[in-house]
C-alpha cells in the first residue's frame, strides 16, 4: 500500500512470510506480476456472463445519463476476478479506481480523507469490506445514500458538527463473506453480484488468453487437463499456468502439452480432481478419525494443523462443490465421494443413510409437487457457497 493508503490495482503487495499453498486462492508472492496479466476490458474477462451482461447494461445507461454508476458489491471466494472486474467498471465508466481494503481503513478520518479526495464518478473500491469497523461503516452509510459526509470538529462544548458534500462516486465493496456485512451496510448497494466458480471451458479461455500473453505455447490436451485442475478459480489457473511454463521449459520443448502438464502437476502433488496435499489430510483425517464425521471445524484445524480460517474459505467451498464433503448442524461429514477419492470403502451405514436421503427426498418433491407444505428430510445438506456464507 502507498502512502495515500491505496493499493496500486497493478502492483499489489504481498505478505511473503505467510506464503499460502499453490492451489490456494489468495495472493502468494510470485503473483506479483498478476496486474500485468490483469484484463481491462469485458471482452478479455471470460465466464461470469451474466453479471457481465447486467453491469454492461447498468453502466451504458448511467452513462448516458452522466451518473455515477450505482454501488455494487461483489462477493464470492478469493481469486474469482471481484478486483478484476472492478477494475473494469472503471475503465469502462471512464473514471479513476482508487483501491483500499476494509482493515486499511482504521479510523473515521481515513475514509473521510479518502472519500474527499475521490473526483465526480470515481469508482473507490474496497477490498475485504466485511472487515470494516463499525464506526468507519457508519460514515458510509451518509456517503453511499446522499453523498455527504457529518465530520465532528474540536472536542466537549466547543465541538461541532460540519457537513460536506462528496463526488457523486462508485463504491465497489468486495467480499468473501457476504454473511459478515451488517444489513445497513449491504442494503445500500444498489447491485449485488455474487462470482461463480469457473467451468472448466471458461478457465480454458483464461489459460489460453493468459499463455498468448507469456507466450507461451500450450496445446489442446494439455490445455484441457490443467483446466479441470484449478478448482474453477481464475487466480489458481493463471499460477498452475506459469509453472507449467517452467517445467515445460526445463523438461519438455517448450510447449505445455499433456506429458507436461501431468509431469508438472504431479510434481506439484496436485491430483486429478486439482486436489493438494492439504484438502487430501483433510478428507483422510476425517475418514481416518472421525470414522467420516460429523467433525468441528476447531477440530479438524487442530487435526491437520491447518488454519480455521484457510480450511473453511479455501478447502471447503471447493471439496463441497466437488461433493466430498457437507455441512450438518453436527459438524462436517465426509460424503461418499470423499472416501472413493481416497481409495476406501464408505462405512455400510453411511451407504444407507444415502439411500434413505435419496427415498425421503424423492418423497418429499412428490409432495411438493402435490401442493402439499413439507419440511425437506435430508440429513446431508449440501451448501452452496451462498448458503454456507450466509449461515456463518
Ligand atoms: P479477487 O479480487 O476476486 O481475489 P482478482 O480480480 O485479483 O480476484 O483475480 C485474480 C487473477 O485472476 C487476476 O490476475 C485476473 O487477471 C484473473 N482473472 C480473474 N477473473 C478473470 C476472468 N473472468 N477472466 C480472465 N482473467 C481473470
Amino acid at each position: 500500500m502507498n502512502d495515500s493508503g491505496f493499493y496500486s490495482i497493478f502492483n499489489q503487495d504481498y505478505d511473503i512470510e505467510q506464503e499460502p499453498r499453490l492451489v490456494d486462492r489468495e495472493l502468494r508472492s510470485d503473483d506479483k506480476f498478476e496486474g500485468a496479466l490483469r484484463p481491462k476490458s469485458f471482452e478479455h474477462f471470460y465466464g461470469q456472463q451474466k453479471i457481465k451482461e447486467n453491469l454492461q447494461i447498468f453502466i451504458e445507461a448511467a452513462k448516458s445519463r452522466n451518473e455515477a454508476l450505482d454501488h455494487v458489491l461483489l462477493y464470492g471466494p478469493p481469486g474469482l476476478g471481484k478486483t478484476t472486474l472492478a477494475g473494469i467498471i472503471a475503465q469502462n465508466m471512464n473514471s479513476d479506481i482508487r483501491i483500499t481494503s476494509g482493515p486499511a481503513i482504521e479510523r473515521q478520518g481515513d475514509l473521510v480523507a479518502l472519500l474527499t479526495n475521490l473526483q465526480e464518478h470515481d469508482v473507490l473500491f474496497i477490498d475485504e469490506i466485511h472487515r470494516l469497523n463499525y464506526q468507519v461503516e457508519e460514515i458510509l452509510y451518509p456517503a453511499m445514500e446522499d453523498y455527504i459526509v457529518d465530520i465532528i470538529i474540536g472536542k466537549g462544548p466547543s465541538a461541532r458538527s460540519i457537513r460536506l458534500d462528496l463526488p457523486h462516486f462508485t463504491l465497489i465493496g468486495a467480499t468473501t463473506r457476504a454473511g459478515l456485512l451488517s444489513a445497513p451496510l449491504r442494503d445500500r448497494f444498489g447491485m449485488v453480484h455474487r462470482l461463480e466458480l469457473y467451468e472448466p471451458d471458461e478457465v480454458a479461455q483464461i489459460i489460453k488468453h493468459n499463455a498468448e500473453l507469456l507466450n507461451v505455447g500450450i496445446d489442446a490436451q494439455g490445455l484441457a487437463i490443467l483446466s479441470t485442475r484449478c478448482r474453477g478459480t481464475p487466480r489458481i489457473a493463471i499460477r498452475l499456468l506459469r509453472r507449467m511454463r517452467d517445467f515445460a521449459q526445463v523438461k519438455g520443448r517448450g510447449l505445455i502439452d499433456s506429458e507436461v502438464v501431468e509431469v508438472g502437476l504431479k510434481a506439484l502433488e496436485i491430483d486429478a480432481q486439482g486436489l493438494d496435499n492439504t484438502d487430501r489430510n483433510l478428507l483422510s483425517v476425517m475418514a481416518n478419525n472421525f470414522r467420516g464425521g460429523p467433525v468441528g471445524l476447531d477440530t479438524l484445524a487442530a487435526m491437520t494443523g491447518e488454519d480455521p480460517k484457510t480450511i473453511e474459505d479455501v478447502c471447503e467451498p471447493y471439496l463441497m462443490q466437488q461433493g466430498f464433503i457437507a455441512k450438518t448442524p453436527r459438524g462436517r461429514i465426509l460424503m461418499e465421494q470423499g472416501w472413493r477419492h481416497l481409495n476406501l470403502i464408505p462405512p455400510a451405514d453411511l451407504l444407507s443413510k444415502n439411500a434413505t436421503e435419496n427415498n425421503n427426498e424423492n418423497k418429499t418433491e412428490s409432495k411438493v409437487e402435490n401442493n402439499i407444505e413439507v419440511t425437506k428430510a435430508t440429513e446431508y445438506t449440501q451448501l452452496g457457497f451462498n448458503q454456507l456464507d450466509f449461515d456463518t
